[in-house]
């Protein structure tokens, strides 16, 4: 694994900021009735003002700016004419690529009147990462990272998708180490200072196990019911990680309704 220079961290933290922005423009049009195609445009459009494309659009052949996933959907969802409705939740992943390198963030967002069992599942996720961030120190270990998320989500019921993981984040999307969401204290490869690291629980209410749609990006939830993803992105240092990006702009949008 590489660590980056204070130079690629600054290029990095502006991709970071570049997609957490996006997301709080997105989160501004998130409503009972919306097509989910129109925040893909809306996110199109911003990135372009920000002078950077979507990571996202055209890797492997993929759509959209955005992976929207709404309900049982865990990712990868395809931005289209779906209508967002009452009581959803939607999950919006969000990559970015300037000056040749990426952004990547995540947040699910509920839509209108959410059930209380499933905006716990929103709340408890969202709570996984900053357990996860209280041990992404320099010293320590991927699995301490994997099993911060794990035991907590677990304590509560819920389970850890197994295929997806978070991963380092620079000229590549996806960099070395994968970061599981699940995992053994002390397992794994170190984390050294300067490793730059995507965070991002993949949650799911029910089983653990998912399936992929026919359209060969979309992944399910096998038993149908509800998952929950927010991702942010880091920089390991020896005393507190150096968070590039932030929801701080989703949750000034959302106000008294924040997760
Ligand atoms: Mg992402
Ligand atoms: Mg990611």
């Amino acid at each position: 694994m590489v660590v980056k220079t204070n130079e690629e961290v600054e290029r990095l933290k502006e991709n970071a900021i570049i997609v957490s922005k996006t997301l709080a423009e997105v989160a501004k049009h998130i409503k009972p009735g919306v097509k989910t195609i129109t925040l893909d445009h809306i996110a199109e459009k911003f990135i372009r003002a920000e002078g950077a494309v979507s990571a996202f659009k055209g890797y492997r052949g993929f759509p959209g700016t955005l992976c929207i996933s709404i309900n049982e959907e865990v990712v990868h969802g395809i931005p289209g004419e779906r209508v967002l409705t009452n009581g959803d939740v939607v999950s919006i992943d969000c990559g970015c690529l300037k000056h040749g390198f990426y952004g990547d963030s995540a947040y699910t967002f509920p839509v209108g009147e959410v059930k209380p069992d499933v905006m716990d599942l929103l709340k408890r996720t969202k709570e996984s990462l900053f357990r996860a961030l209280d041990v992404a120190l320099a010293g320590k270990r991927v699995g301490d990272i994997s099993s911060a998320v794990q035991d907590y989500v677990e304590s509560f019921g819920y389970s850890v998708v197994r295929e997806l993981v978070g991963h380092g984040l620079g000229k590549q999307l996806h960099e070395k180490p994968d970061i599981p969401n699940y995992g053994r204290q002390g397992s794994g490869s170190k984390l050294h200072d300067g490793l730059v690291i995507c965070i991002e629980p993949m949650i799911n209410m029910g089983t653990k196990n998912v399936v992929q749609a026919a359209d060969g990006w979309t992944i399910w939830t096998a038993d149908k019911q509800p998952s929950a993803h927010f991702e942010l992105t880091i920089v390991v240092r020896k005393e507190v990680p150096d968070v590039l990006s932030t929801f701080s702009f989703i949750e000034e949008v959302l106000g008294p309704n924040k997760i």
